[in-house]
């Protein structure tokens, strides 16, 4: 298992920040003396998994076609010598890249993106990799073979945009889904229908302002911490997650630490819900 940060958010619309998310999703861990024991899980990770954090791709300010060249060089490499992979955003343009080398290594995925955003918009040439338009590209790529969204809600992209997702065989459950049918049934319909091997994309605005104010484009009316947590290890222990990225983290906006912390607590959960699935074999 190896960890890797994207330092970068020049793939962002509005507010920037995200470059500083690595940074702060592993500071986050310092609040925890001692070992990795999952009091829920009754898991200690390091007792089942080796991980190394190789610390941040090199990026260049205002380079950002070449910096995401660099994420997907990295992570090609590192899937040559490890099977799962982490990885902090940075924006949610590392996306492209990251899924690029882990469906080279794995066959195209079952792709479970958590977000207020469905960032299917086609951006035209102008913005053709974008965290706006990061999804749209990954399937055109052919990366995935199965979509699923949890999360989406507030205004856009347009009627058009969600028609060409369904066209091209992307599920997705709106806050009002959730809502209604309460977020572990909805992870509960992803697992019985997810093939293969699957890949986590949780963009932090998934989550409510609330519990996540430290992102460029927050949007009222989302998942609570305790929803993700449980939903992120609902996934990892039922079907076999060979990567995942947290990505949007702007500790510029953040208050307190709070989403550097739930972001560090959303890898820590993958790994530990790992662990238990190595553990029971
Ligand atoms: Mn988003
Ligand atoms: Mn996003």
């Amino acid at each position: 298992m190896v960890v890797l940060g994207v330092p970068i958010d020049s793939g962002t619309g509005g507010r920037p920040g995200a470059r500083f998310g690595p940074e702060a999703i592993r500071g986050a861990s310092a609040l925890i003396a001692g070992n990795l024991y999952h009091v829920g899980l009754e898991t200690e990770i390091f007792e089942y998994l080796r991980i190394v954090d190789v610390g941040d791709v090199p990026v260049t300010p205002g380079q950002h076609e070449r910096n995401l060249d660099a994420a997907e060089k990295w992570v090609r490499e590192l899937m040559s010598v490890t099977e799962r992979v982490v990885v902090l955003g940075g924006d949610h343009s590392v996306l492209l890249p990251v899924l690029r080398a882990v469906a080279d290594a794995h066959g195209p995925v079952s792709f479970v993106h958590w977000d207020a955003h469905a960032d299917t918009w086609d951006g035209g040439p102008e913005h053709l990799l974008t965290h706006a338009t990061a999804v749209r590209r990954v399937i055109e790529e052919g990366l995935t073979n199965q979509v699923f969204q949890i999360g989406l809600r507030g205004y856009g992209p347009s009627r058009e945009t969600f028609a060409w997702a369904a066209e091209n065989g992307v599920e997705h459950w709106t806050m009002m889904d959730v809502e209604e049918t309460g977020l572990r049934d909805i992870v509960q319909q992803v697992i019985s229908t997810a093939t293969g091997k699957v890949y986590l994309s949780i963009d932090i605005d998934v989550l409510d302002p609330s519990y996540a104010p430290g992102t460029g484009t927050p949007e009222p009316g989302g998942l609570t911490s305790r929803e993700l947590l449980a939903g992120i290890r609902d996934l990892v222990r039922n079907t076999d997650v060979v990567g995942m990225d947290v990505v949007e983290v702007a500790p510029p906006y953040d208050h307190a630490d709070v989403t550097a912390l739930v972001a560090n607590r959303c890898v820590l959960e993958f790994l530990a819900a790992t662990a238990q699935r190595k553990a029971a074999g």
